[in-house]
């Protein structure tokens, strides 16, 4: 492709994606509404629900690449909301910091600004530096559409398992491989052609966007993502009341939910 991302070598990927992200992180929710048609909302609603945080009481949860700070801002409501938590915390973990001051500027409107609730930090997902989050800590990880753009899943999955406690849940919310024939070519038509053409329309950075675009098409399939989830030590299937699995599709694969607790 013209971005040349495939033949960058590993060392670069990082700073590349920095680059792609503090060029989209103005724009960066606007055009999340704009080419998801707004049902990235409705998947993080479900993947939050899904996770339920509050129901056993406050939480600890850590959300890496957290950008603007949407997961985190549905875990705080979600458990004031329905168990009237005002206790349960996230940290906000990104590797970009124009994406943090988003997310900083965003929560600014928010109850939960300034208070033990909520906090930002710079960070990579890959080495998440101990003396700041220390082993053992979290109840709950979450991760959406971030993990496809580190270099190694499995140096995060490692890191996701150090910091969460004995117990602890992992949930990965990401772009997935598409089941349906049918589906999977209007859903190519759609990725290759109209989310680069909305990238330069809106954005006027078609370059990123097919960056995100090809981001997915590399990441593994959901059996081989569960695998990797399991080969850190996690014990995934049973997490998703009765349906056991590792997995829960949304969509028909379009995005997946992937769960696994620390033992
Ligand atoms: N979780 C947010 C959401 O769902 O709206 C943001 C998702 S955004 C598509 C991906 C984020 O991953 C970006 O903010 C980017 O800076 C961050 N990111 C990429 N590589 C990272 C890494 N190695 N460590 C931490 N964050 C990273």
């Amino acid at each position: 492709t013209h971005f040349g991302f495939q033949t960058v070598p590993e060392e670069s990927k990082e700073s590349l994606v920095k680059n792609v992200f503090n060029s989209v992180a103005s724009s960066y929710d606007i055009m999340n509404d704009a080419m998801s048609l707004g049902i990235h909302r409705l998947w993080k609603d479900d993947y939050v629900s899904q996770l339920k945080p509050g129901s056993k009481g406050p939480m600890r949860c850590i959300d890496v690449a957290g950008g603007t700070g949407d997961i985190a801002l549905r875990i705080l409501d979600f458990s004031r909301e329905n168990y009237a938590d005002r206790e349960t915390s996230v940290d906000v973990v990104d590797i970009n910091g124009e994406m943090l001051r988003e997310g900083f500027k965003r929560f600014k409107k928010t109850m939960y600004h300034n208070t033990p609730q909520i906090a930002f930090h710079e960070g990579n997902a890959q080495e998440l530096p101990e003396t700041q989050f220390s082993s053992n800590t979290y109840d709950l990880y979450t991760i959406a559409f971030g993990i496809r753009n580190c270099t190694s899943i499995p140096d995060v999955l490692k890191e996701a398992y150090r910091v969460l406690k004995p117990g602890g849940t992992f949930a990965c919310l990401e772009f997935s491989k598409v089941n349906n024939p049918l589906l999977s070519a209007v859903y190519d038509q759609y990725s290759f052609s109209v989310i680069p053409l909305l990238g330069t329309i809106l954005a006027a950075d078609r370059a990123s966007y097919q960056y995100l675009v090809e981001s997915i098409r590399r990441f593994p399939s959901q059996p081989d993502f569960a695998k990797m989830i399991q080969d850190a030590g996690f014990v995934t299937g049973g997490m998703h009341e009765g349906k056991g699995g590792a997995w829960r599709d949304l969509w028909g694969g379009i995005a997946c939910i992937h769960t696994g607790v620390k033992v």
